[in-house]
């Protein structure tokens, strides 16, 4: 039963914080359903104009917990507004080169709307290009302290009309050495400016800092939650550190060696929801999204079909899985580290219920690290750092399943009609032989997919040849074909990638399941991309209305104009009927099957 059903940020308490409509829009453009802990807290206080001494790291959403109400700030006052020859109004600083790419370009995604430059300003890169960039207007800068002085020792970089300086992991830049830069630049800027300052830690050093430059600051610390009431599940806990680019492989990997039989995969946001689920369903799973954007029709569709085991893995908000009641779920996974340790311990106990063992999975990269020692402090239960399994531990979990499926079909019987050719085969080999040969041929029926591609365009190259693929829990293969491996010969570009994405046409579909065996047909669905048509509408809607179990679905190809997807010949006109008398996505469709093309 669901509890909660906000469709837009203004239910969900980004409204309440007194941010500006603007900044409101474009929370919810980025798929925040609500504002995490440290956001809640932060937000009121920044805006009141206080000073604010803020112990969080990161995951928590600490940097839209200080560049909201610095934009807000900002964009109202546009009297003062310099914007040019290098006077800033806003600066954060940060300590490394890394953490200045990463808070000005969320800066400047939350500014969007609000007409205010962001400058990131740090060390080795080319300083004539940052100073062109001053020159021609910067309203908030994100900066190493060293390079912030090089700038206002060469007076590239002015902080006379600085209203807001926010001190980002402080503790960090101290243990860099950066103490006496940071005196030098806050010597720099007036005494009348806002400032907040945030540590992970708060070493006594951080404290003396505060008291020399905050102004009777607001203290607000995340990450000390008392325990939870009530006893904790026993759920096998695991984490995997990787780098950002890494995550959708780690999670292919992931359900590949675990073989969830559900699994609810927990996103921060909307948009990343979609788009896993997006890559999941075209890699053959049984996925469905579930976020506070969807109507509740389609909610309680998707609902039911993962209570009814017909899809395998809901990909979930925090927001729209709170006040679910799911019983079987086998793993909680989380894709992005929960942004509070009380929302892990929700997220967990999901799993192990009702005296069944369950496994919760925490993908994390090396900076979100604490945050797993902390939630180990609230839990005083072990979260096991693993290492990736490799191709060589997918091959042999791949082998074992093999086993499993095999000694099942043993035990349940049926293969009365394949006795025959075993017979025939063992007058000419050994029996031995010809089940292994048997068994390799199921191998190589299922060797035809590709391993998860990340969710966004990486940076760089991602897994630059890796030989392996997917295969289908429980044996089957996904359908994929291998004309789908996209050609890694070529280094992809900054944005490259985005001819891997799985929503892109197919050429050449398989004509059979791989896994089932089942001829199978192409259906022609008339609304494609163009309709905001995804991989999981069609899933959904031939799962939901024809009552089909979305395993036996083969390829699913979305073009411009139309859709394409692989259904078994015995069910295409169930399939075609109840589409015909459906909306996918909103569309009422033309349907036939793809051979009937005049
Ligand atoms: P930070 O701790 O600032 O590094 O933020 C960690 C991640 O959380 C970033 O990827 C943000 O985009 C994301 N994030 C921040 N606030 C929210 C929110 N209210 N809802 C969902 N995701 C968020």
């Amino acid at each position: 039963m669901m509890t909660t059903s906000p469709s837009d940020a203004s239910v969900t308490g980004f409204s309440s914080l007194g941010l500006s409509d603007t900044l409101i829009a474009a929370v919810a453009a980025l798929g925040y359903e609500e504002p995490t802990p440290i956001q809640r807290e932060a937000i009121p206080v920044l805006l009141s104009g206080r000073d604010l001494l803020g112990q969080a790291g990161t995951g928590t959403g600490k940097t839209a917990a200080f560049a909201l109400p610095m934009i807000d700030r900002l964009a109202k006052d546009p009297g003062s507004r310099s914007s040019s020859g290098g006077v800033a109004r806003g600066m954060v600083l940060v300590p490394t080169r890394e953490l200045a790419m990463q808070v000005s370009e969320a800066i400047y995604k939350y500014a969007k709307g609000s007409n205010l430059t962001v400058v990131p300003l740090y060390g080795g890169a080319p300083m004539d290009q940052q100073i062109r960039g001053l020159r021609r207007g910067a309203d908030i800068v994100v900066a190493t302290p060293g390079r912030a002085l090089d700038h206002l020792r060469r007076k590239t970089l002015n902080l006379d009309e600085l209203a807001v300086l926010v001190l980002d992991e402080a503790d960090e830049m101290l243990d860099m050495g950066f103490a006496e830069d940071l005196e030098a630049i806050l010597g720099a800027t007036p005494e009348d400016r806002q400032t907040a300052l945030f540590a992970a830690t708060m070493p006594p050093r951080i404290g003396a800092i505060a008291v020399r430059h905050l102004n009777k600051p607001s203290r607000i610390t995340i990450g000390r939650e008392k325990r939870p009431a009530g006893k904790l599940p026993q759920v096998r806990q695991a984490a995997y550190i990787v780098s950002r680019e890494q995550k959708t492989m780690a999670l292919g990997r992931i359900l590949e060696f675990e073989s969830p039989k559900s699994a609810i995969v927990f996103c921060r946001t909307r948009i990343e929801v979609d788009e896993l689920t997006d890559v999941l369903t075209a890699h053959g799973y049984g996925a469905q999204a579930l976020h506070g954007g969807m109507e509740q029709k389609q909610r309680d569709r998707v609902m039911q079909l993962f209570r009814k085991e017909q899809a395998e893995i809901l990909v979930a908000t925090d927001v729209a899985a709170r006040g679910l009641d799911i019983e079987h779920v086998s793993h909680v996974i989380n894709y992005d580290v929960p942004n509070a340790p009380e929302v892990y311990v929700h997220r967990i106990g999901r799993t192990g219920r009702v005296g069944r063992e369950g496994v919760a999975i925490t993908i994390a990269d090396s900076r979100e690290q604490r945050f797993l020692r902390s939630i180990e402090g609230l839990t005083k239960q072990k979260i096991d750092i693993k290492a990736l399994p490799t191709v060589a531990d997918l091959r042999v979990r791949r082998l074992e399943v093999t086993r499993e499926s095999l000694h099942k079909q043993l035990t349940a019987k049926g293969f009365e009609e394949m006795r025959g050719i075993v017979e025939s085969l063992a007058q000419e080999f050994d029996v031995i032989d010809v089940a292994a040969a048997a068994i390799k041929l199921a191998h190589d029926a299922s060797d035809q997919a590709t391993p998860l591609q990340p969710v966004k365009p990486a940076p760089g190259r991602v897994e630059a040849s890796s030989p392996e693929r997917r295969f289908k829990p429980g044996g089957g293969a996904r359908p994929y074909g291998r004309s789908d491996v996209p050609d890694r010969s070529r280094p992809a570009g900054p944005r490259g990638s985005e001819r891997d994405r799985p929503t892109g046409p197919r050429p050449t579909p398989p004509r059979r399941h791989a896994g089932l065996g089942e001829p199978l047909t192409t259906i022609h669905i008339s609304a494609g991309k163009k309709n905001g048509v995804r991989p999981g509408d069609l899933v959904g809607a031939i799962a939901g209305e024809a009552n089909i179990d979305s395993k036996v679905l083969g390829a699913i190809r979305i073009a411009d104009d139309y859709s394409l997807v692989e259904v078994p010949e015995a069910l295409a006109s169930r399939i075609m009927v109840a589409l015909r008398a459906t909306k996918v996505r909103g569309n009422q469709v033309d349907v036939r099957l793809e051979k009937d093309k005049k």
